[in-house]
């Protein structure tokens, strides 16, 4: 089947291409207890140690088909894999291969299913023990990559529409939420589900001294003045891959500036543009937050520009970023 057009639309929002129809997940080759297999065969036991206490930490990846160059770029694979080690460091495991070894067994995961179309990637390092007790210290832990098509997580054309969650941020000092831990989601679910089953696309979530730490799953940036805000690493955030692709873009290629620090809920209102981003969300403007329309309500024109700009970046089109784009063929 022939991908989709791939390359940045005029609205600076990502159109991907679609998926190969149709996957077959049950015959999917999964890296799992060493080795590729097909998804059916990689079984965990009822009493598997993650799965009851959320001992496990994750990583998304993203992989862009570009038709032009028949190539698969996966996009920053090294620094996932390094954040994956950090998460797995903070839960007391250590990974059984290093960042080049697992860039290297992802191409050929890929390769292997022979995906000629946008890819998400799912490293997942667990604590495999089969037994009960909670704690991180003295069990064992494993690790498994799997992959399939995937187009988008939040449909973004238009803009999203966001609610400020009533729930707030995990605390550094209880779940870090610089880590990807599986448990911590739990704090993402409530908060995407509240928004979503209130009819808003997202959570926009205050951290516990009430400034604004990130959205549901996606790091967030106001505008104000040409000016890229965003909330410091030590503001109960993900330190997104993402974020720092975007800061980069912004600052050597918009030429403009950008600053870290605290944002106020009531700054997200009057800021003249907002948006968010992440691996799965990709690049996401917001237009309106708790009812009220951020700038003109539609996607402004700095949106605009870092998104087409962003859109040729992951796909292996800008020269000087190049070397973020793992090719797998
Ligand atoms: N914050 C949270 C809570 C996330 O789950 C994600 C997605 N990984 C992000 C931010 C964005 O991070 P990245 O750009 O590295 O995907």
């Amino acid at each position: 089947m022939e991908a989709a057009e791939t390359t940045g639309g005029g609205t600076g929002v990502l159109e991907q291409a679609a998926p190969e129809a149709p996957f077959e997940r049950d015959s999917a080759l999964v890296y799992f207890r060493g080795q590729l297999r097909p998804y059916r065969e990689c079984g965990l036991g009822p009493m598997t140690h993650a799965l009851h206490y959320g001992t496990a930490c994750f990583e998304g990846i993203r992989a862009h088909w570009n038709p032009a160059r028949a190539q698969l770029y996966i996009f920053r694979a090294a620094e996932h894999y390094d954040r994956l080690a950090q998460s797995a460091h903070i839960l007391q495991m250590k990974l059984p291969l290093s960042t080049e070894q697992l860039c290297a067994l992802t191409r050929e995961l890929l390769q292997a299913n022979r995906f000629h179309a946008d890819v998400y990637i799912r490293p997942l390092v667990y604590k495999s023990s089969e037994e009960i007790g909670v704690r991180l210290h003295g069990l064992e832990h494993d690790l498994l990559v799997y992959a399939q098509p995937f187009g988008h997580y939040i449909e973004a054309a238009a803009g999203v529409r966001c609610m400020v969650s009533s729930w707030r941020r995990v605390d550094d000092n209880a779940a870090p939420a610089r880590a990807k831990i599986t448990g911590t989601y739990i704090n993402a679910a409530l908060a995407k589900s509240e928004a979503v089953e209130n009819g808003y696309d997202e959570a926009i979530v205050l951290g516990q001294d009430g400034h604004v730490s990130e959205g549901s799953a996606e790091n967030l940036f106001i505008v104000r003045k040409g000016t890229l805000i965003t909330p410091s690493v030590s503001d109960n955030i993900l330190e997104g891959i993402t974020r720092s692709t975007l800061m980069q873009l912004w600052s050597e290629d918009l030429g403009l500036p950008v600053v870290e620090r605290s944002i106020d809920r009531t700054e997200l209102y009057i800021a003249d543009e907002v948006f968010l981003c992440g691996t799965g969300a990709q690049f996401t403007p917001v237009v309106e937050v708790d009812r009220r329309t951020v700038g003109s309500g539609r996607i402004g024109p700095y949106s605009e520009a870092l998104g087409r700009l962003y859109s040729k970046v992951i796909m292996g089109e800008v020269e000087k970023y190049r070397e973020w784009c793992l090719p797998v063929y």
